[in-house]
């Protein structure tokens, strides 16, 4: 274990970038935690052929990493023009041809992905193409057409993403498409399932019936990127097990100027609730064409640790990019550099104001003696990930290891900030041994030394869910044995 404990986990998107030879390996050798999936572009089998390489390399690097089916949701795109692309001027009019049967697009007009935009649009809306780049002002609706005017110049291509500035757009969560790549996600195993532009708790709550149904159990992600997201954070935070700071979208439905105060809001929200957090989009941007980051990206990263997000995520520069594994250490090293300079207070803040579960009551105490003795570190015994994750929740600057046999509950590990998933089976083992035994295990990897005291979390079953209701004091002997505290 030479390199650097890192508390904050690294998200990759895959991609062509990727596929080429020897990218992916390489990128998740430099640190990559857990891989997305990207719905909106590609096709089952292509997803299955990343998953099955994702999987064939962990094993070979001795990882647990995770795999995100992202789905491609409602976005609203502008159809394809008869040459590919376009150059818009201000002034000029433009009209949004919202039939099923539109013709390719020219100068004056394109055709829409969403065929109910006239119903959601009112004279002086303001839409943004191509995540804000074009700007379009509603002059009036004429049945099936949207009359424009061009408010900025701009080159417009096929398949451009459309929103309204202040959002609002009355289109359902999961189209039929994502009903089908739910099911593609869960045949292929993946640990979490995004779902983009939700709206409300119902949304999170549908997308997992569908999951289970389709045998998945697949962690729920909810990408805050609309709106209305935003009015119903509350209810959609509870619906889900994690929530991503989805930037790229939020960013343009409710302009850029907001997104400092919402990514502070959704961060610290998700931890209150006890779920785990995702920062996403433009962290490393330029890296997309470029080999180093620029100051701004270097800040924000680092900004986002501060903020106390698990995860960091890169989209186009590990995807599309020309430097992936570059952006990745560049990932690594801005994290490290964070968590070093920012040492992270233990937040008993961030505590659930009432703790409803004996879990979340051991992990609370757990954390309480992490910061009043001198730990080397916190041993949860955990079947699903669950301890471990009321654990992470605290932010305290003692590293959790998070033990379970179960090769899906060190995936889902994976993603948790502070959280190192480690494999080791106390099946059958009476608790008191099974601590014990843990502590061998943890001194054998090297995660822990002589004289080291830890706090080991555990329950009475340990092959019962959510059953955590022990905490054990012990210090590893000159042989990593367990011995027990004489006094602190
Ligand atoms: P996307 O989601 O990359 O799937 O669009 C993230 C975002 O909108 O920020
Ligand atoms: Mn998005």
């Amino acid at each position: 274990m030479s390199r650097p404990f890192r508390r904050t986990k690294i998200l990759a998107t895959l991609g062509p970038a990727t596929d080429a030879p020897g990218v992916l390996d390489a990128v998740l050798r430099a640190g990559v935690n857990v891989v997305r999936l990207n719905f909106s572009h590609g096709g089952p089998e292509q997803h299955a052929a990343r998953a099955e390489a994702v999987r064939a390399a962990a094993a070979g690097l001795g990882r647990e990493i995770g795999i995100l089916a992202d789905l491609g949701g409602p976005k609203i795109r502008i159809e394809r023009f008869a040459t590919g692309k376009i150059a818009l001027k201000t002034g000029d009019a433009f009209v949004l041809d919202c039939r099923a049967d539109a013709p390719l697009g020219d100068s004056g007009r394109v055709g829409v992905s969403y065929l109910g935009l006239p119903q959601d649009l009112r004279a002086g809306d303001t839409l943004l193409l191509d995540d804000g780049l074009i700007a379009l002002e509603v002059e009036r609706v004429a049945g099936c057409e949207v009359h424009t005017r061009v408010l900025t110049d701009g080159p417009l291509s096929d398949r451009k993403g459309l929103n309204r500035l202040g959002g609002g757009l009355s289109l359902g969560a999961l189209t039929d498409k994502d009903r089908a790549d739910i099911r593609h996600a869960a045949a292929l195993g993946v640990d979490f399932i995004a779902v983009s532009f939700c709206r409300t708790a119902a949304d999170i709550d549908e997308a997992r019936a569908l999951a289970r149904e389709a045998g998945s159990s697949a962690q729920m992600v909810a990408k805050i990127e609309r709106a209305e997201a935003i009015e119903n954070l509350r209810e959609i935070v509870d619906a889900s097990d994690v929530v991503m700071v989805a930037r790229g979208d939020l960013g343009v439905e409710i302009g850029d100027a907001e997104l400092p105060g919402l990514q502070k809001k959704i961060i610290r929200e998700s931890l209150e609730r006890g779920r785990v957090v995702i920062t996403a989009t433009q962290m490393l941007q330029s890296m997309v064409d470029n080999p180093i980051p620029t100051r701004a990206e270097v800040l924000d990263v680092a900004n986002s640790v501060i903020d106390g997000t698990d995860t960091v995520m890169l989209s186009a520069e590990t995807a599309a990019g020309l430097h992936p594994e570059k952006a990745v250490q560049a990932m690594e090293r801005i994290c490290l550099g964070a968590e070093r300079q920012f040492q992270m207070d233990t937040d008993f803040e961030a505590a659930p104001r009432n703790l409803q579960h004996v879990d979340q009551a051991i992990a609370m105490s757990a954390m309480f003696l992490a910061e009043h003795i001198q730990l080397r570190a916190i041993v949860a015994m955990t079947e699903s990930g669950g301890t471990a994750r009321h654990l992470s929740r605290f932010r305290s600057s003692v590293p959790i290891y998070g033990l379970s046999r179960h090769a899906s509950a060190r995936r889902r590990m994976a993603i948790m900030r502070d959280v190192y998933p480690v494999d080791f089976d106390s099946a059958g083992l009476a608790p008191r041994k099974a601590a014990r035994a843990a502590v061998s295990h943890l001194f054998s990897l090297g995660l822990l030394a002589a004289g080291d005291r830890v706090v080991i979390t555990s329950g009475d079953h340990m092959e019962q869910l959510g059953a955590t209701n022990t905490l054990r004091l012990l210090r590893v002997g000159d042989e990593g044995e367990a011995e027990g505290l004489g006094q602190l």
